[in-house]
């Protein structure tokens, strides 16, 4: 059932390639250490940190890649990213200073100036995440004149935290009668964190400001299918998007773009004497996240993440006819971007969610007061088939 994407395993191959390539000593074999209750005051070793750490961090973590993980909008990522975030951490090149990181804002001037044109922005640039670039687009939105907030009903928390912290008020509408937006900076959601949603990215003209906070949909831009979901994004004056979502990106990996890129960045910027530059945006000190970013869309191609994206929609299409033609399951509607939610027609959501094994992963979320499961299309090694089976199996156990 499922198509099996070596991208995401393991390559011995080429990890030892990138491994070497940071010219490492080879450390030799240690003793497996327990782990301490508390972190030493006195240094184990290299090796045995390793060994100490290793059943936490790698074994420790659920395997996104899983076939029966089709729940969160956290992906699975590609090996070659792996690879290029050890190089990263090994240069530690801080953006911030031009003179630490030559190539590093080069390359990622190079990755925003690639991504930009899909939305029809100008440029930007990267954040750790989609809520540091909402906020960052609030700020630009505030120093152009906005002084409100407007945002549907279901837009992110991060829309809420970000008026909050900059002095702006907010409000939630509904998009059919959104009232007066004049003086406001307007916040559309593409991708609906719940349900996949896209809100209308025509809404809130008239507003100061229109944000589109495509932090999950963003990436279907790139799709030969689906890049038409987003039409109408291209009149936005800001749109930001995971790449640590629907691009395979290792966490914290995201984009602000902006229509007008020179104004909005002047906006933003603050200058201090032992800058060569003026930093731009929220961050001060930070990396070079757009490496692995890169070398995704240089080893793959817009076409290699394309069929990653359209696969996984076409995931979601078949867990939702799974649920949909299923006698004791009930899907809320059809998934507008890989997300479906769904439940058990009698048996209560949060004890179906309890009672699933640890093969099975799906999440949970509340709709109009209701709690409903979730499943995010971010595995393009999801097998819709056994997800559906686990459930109800689940439903079997806990009746
Ligand atoms: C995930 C999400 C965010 C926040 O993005 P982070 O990368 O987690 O900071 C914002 N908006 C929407 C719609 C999201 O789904």
């Amino acid at each position: 059932m499922s198509h099996h994407w070596p991208e995401f395993d393991v390559k011995e191959s080429g990890l030892h390639l990138a491994v070497d390539r940071l010219r490492s000593k080879k450390p030799a074999p240690a003793p497996t250490v327990a782990l301490p209750a508390a972190l030493p005051q006195e240094g184990l070793g290299e090796e045995a940190a390793l060994d100490t750490l290793a059943p936490i961090v790698l074994d420790g973590a659920r395997d996104l890649g899983a076939p029966g993980f089709f729940a969160h909008m956290d992906p699975p990522t590609p090996w070659i990213t792996w690879a290029v975030s050890q190089w990263t951490a090994s240069r530690n090149q801080n953006l911030l200073h031009p003179d630490t990181a030559p190539t590093a804002r080069q390359l990622e001037e190079t990755v925003v100036a690639w991504f930009a044109p899909y939305y029809d922005m100008s440029g930007g640039h990267m954040t750790p995440g989609s809520t540091l670039a909402n906020i960052t687009a609030l700020w630009a939105a505030r120093e152009a004149g906005a002084t409100s907030v407007v945002a549907g009903v279901d837009a992110h928390l991060s829309v809420r935290k970000a008026a909050h912290l900059l002095g702006m008020t907010f409000r939630a509408v509904d998009w059919k009668e959104p009232g007066d937006v004049t003086g406001a900076a307007a916040v559309i959601t593409a991708g609906v964190t719940s349900t996949g949603e896209i809100e209308p990215l025509d809404a809130a003209e008239g507003a100061l400001w229109r944000h589109v906070d495509a932090a999950w949909s963003g990436p279907l831009r790139l799709s030969d299918r689906y890049a038409g979901l987003l039409e109408g994004v291209e009149r936005a004056d800001s749109v930001c998007m995971s790449a640590h979502k629907w691009l395979f990106q290792p966490k914290e990996s995201a984009l602000i773009f902006f229509a007008d890129v020179e104004r909005a960045h002047r906006s933003v910027s603050v200058d201090a004497p032992y800058l060569a530059v003026p930093n731009v945006g929220i961050l001060g000190s930070h990396g070079a996240v757009a490496a692995p970013l890169a070398a995704t869309v240089l080893a793959y191609g817009r076409t290699g993440i394309s069929a990653w994206i359209d696969h996984t929609m076409g995931l979601a299409e078949t867990l939702h006819d799974l649920i949909e033609t299923h006698p004791e399951l009930e899907v809320r509607s059809r998934p507008q971007s890989g997300v479906v939610n769904w439940r058990h027609r009698s048996v209560p959501t949060r004890s179906l969610h309890q009672g699933l094994t640890e093969d099975v992963f799906v999440s949970m979320t509340t709709i109009d007061g209701e709690p409903w499961l979730r499943s995010v299309a971010a595995n393009p090694n999801a097998d819709p088939e056994l997800v559906v089976e686990g459930v109800l199996a689940s439903a079997a156990r806990v009746r």
